[in-house]
């Protein structure tokens, strides 16, 4: 069990924008608030008002102005922010100078001697931190953004707003510094929904260009597929995809390409029949190209249901892949909405989701963040959006590439990349976010322990190296490791779920959304003549 800390936190923020916000971060993160009076003696950290609260100077703890007290979106400022070259400052803003919105920019912190600057905006410091007897003290220029019970995590932490959070999840991790977990490696792919391989291009998109714009910047496009498509392959575009797996790739984009197909009301037996006709398309592909399509299911206009999302990994996909702001628009109702955008797979149904972002508003923003939560850098587009050549794609890949050592690939190395660690002396306790994961392990360990995320039940995890050695184990039981077991682990699910029997087939897709997908094919290719 990891340990649960206490915050004490002043009453002036116990209104119901606060206590919303409050509310989401404990469910995010082991922590507990403690209002005021109720209790200062367990509490590991104080979070105070400057001149309105007292507060012990023996516990870590974080001055904030008060609260804005508004349920209405504050006005935010654009504003020049610039992080100090300071270890206090997480990866990747360290040394950074950003444009990010600001709910209030225009106070700033007066500093006292011994004080440290973290962030700077135009008119002075933002965020500083000074240190008595091993103490650290933070404060911060921002005020909590309000955040009203319609909306949810991803409303306040996102490209285009994040620091007031930033601030308050970094005061966490200085308290709960023995217990923080570790990202997996950074790793990115690009998508582009709908091209097929009838032909060697498709619309824009001109798959033999990519491959060489790929392989000079070190990227990886994977496309989603439709598989209603699948009804012709042509072999020397399959070609291109197999000799080119580093950086081309496929995945499957819902099954006749219909409006929020995969979001509809559905019976269990139509939704089962829908998904093992996509699948049989899928395998046809397969069977023509010789290629692996990605078991990561990318639903047409991100519309999938929770429904929906159960059943994905009873027919073997691995995962899903949608964007925050569409998991929610499909699921306004479900309560698992208000945390979405804090881990690095959300586990819905026991199906890993994994985030995905658009090329527009804030990316490289919306990517700094995302590299900060540990999720992978997905940025998708349409085939129009590479009407300039790629040189989109060119951009943002400098930009990744410049973040450190990025792993480029296939969304299902992708999905097993999904997972958090920590060390405890020389065990290294993990957390799949995924039902598969390939932990890359670090050199000092020499026993993995397993934790279940929420959301996946307790259950057996096959572990296994590609010395041979294979073992079931159960969360928190102790694998000892040996030397010769080498660098990379494979962490499966047991008895991951068969595809249950259905004897029911899908009707075959009707004359008018073969003849839709056909025009909408017609018009992309012929919209680049
Ligand atoms: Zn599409």
């Amino acid at each position: 069990m990891t340990k649960l800390y206490h915050i004490q936190i002043s009453h002036y923020f116990k209104s119901p924008p606060e206590m919303e916000l409050f509310s989401i971060l404990e469910r995010l993160l082991p922590i507990k608030f403690i209002f005021g009076e109720q209790g200062l003696i367990e509490a590991e950290g104080a979070i105070f008002i400057e001149g309105r609260d007292k507060y012990s100077a023996n516990i870590y703890s974080l001055s904030l102005p008060p609260p804005t007290n508004s349920e209405h979106k504050s006005r935010q400022i654009e504003t020049l922010v610039e992080f100090a070259d300071d270890p206090e400052v997480p990866f990747p803003f360290r040394g950074r100078k950003l444009s990010t919105k600001l709910v209030k920019a225009g106070a700033v912190l007066s500093l006292q001697n011994n004080e440290k600057v973290l962030a700077t905006c135009e008119q002075g410091p933002i965020w500083t931190v000074y240190e008595i007897d091993d103490v650290k003290h933070y404060k911060s220029a921002l005020p909590l953004p309000p955040i009203s019970v319609e909306r949810n995590f991803n409303d306040v932490f996102n490209g285009e707003c994040f620091l007031e959070i930033l601030v308050f999840l970094q005061f966490i991790r200085a308290i709960s510094t023995d217990t923080v977990y570790e990202n997996a490696p950074l790793r990115a792919s690009f998508i582009i929904d709908d091209p097929n391989l009838h032909w060697s291009r498709y619309g824009f998109v001109d798959y033999r260009a990519i491959v060489a714009q790929a392989q000079k910047e070190n990227y990886h496009v994977s496309f989603a597929t439709i598989p209603l498509d699948t009804w012709f392959t042509h072999a020397p575009t399959a070609d291109i995809f197999r000799k080119n797996s580093q950086q081309l790739s496929l995945l499957i984009h819902g099954n006749n390409h219909a409006k929020e197909e995969l979001a509809l009301n559905y019976s269990d037996q139509m939704r089962k029949a829908l998904l093992i006709q996509a699948i049989k398309r899928i395998e046809r592909l397969e069977k023509k190209a010789n290629l692996r399509v990605c078991r990561v299911m990318v639903p047409p206009h991100g519309a999938c249901s929770n429904k929906m999302l159960a059943e994905l990994p009873k027919f073997g996909f691995e995962s899903a892949c949608i964007s925050t702001g569409s998991l929610r628009a499909h699921n306004q109702n479900e309560p698992w909405t208000k945390t979405l955008g804090f881990f690095p797979s959300e586990i819905i149904e026991s199906c890993p989701v994994l985030p995905r972002w658009g090329l527009t508003g804030n990316v490289e923003n919306t990517l700094l963040v995302a590299a900060y939560l540990g999720q992978p850098l997905i940025l998708r587009g349409h085939h129009q959006d590479l009407k300039n050549g790629g040189e989109v794609f060119n951009e943002y890949a400098k930009f990744i590439n410049g973040l450190g050592n990025v792993i480029w690939s296939n969304m299902t190395d992708l999905s097993r990349l999904n997972y958090l660690w920590r060390m405890e002396g020389t065990k290294c306790r993990v957390k799949p976010l995924g039902r598969s994961i390939s932990l890359v392990r670090p050199s000092e360990a020499t026993e993995v322990i397993i934790e279940s995320p929420n959301g996946i039940d307790d259950c057996e995890w096959q572990v296994a190296t590609v010395d041979g050695f294979v073992r079931k184990i159960m969360p928190n039981e102790h694998l000892v490791l040996s030397g010769e077991m080498g660098s990379k682990i494979f962490i499966e699910r047991h008895a991951v779920p068969q595809s249950p029997s259905v004897t029911a087939e899908n009707k075959p897709t009707g004359a008018t959304l073969i003849l839709r997908r056909l025009l909408t094919e017609v018009r992309d290719r012929l919209l680049v003549s």
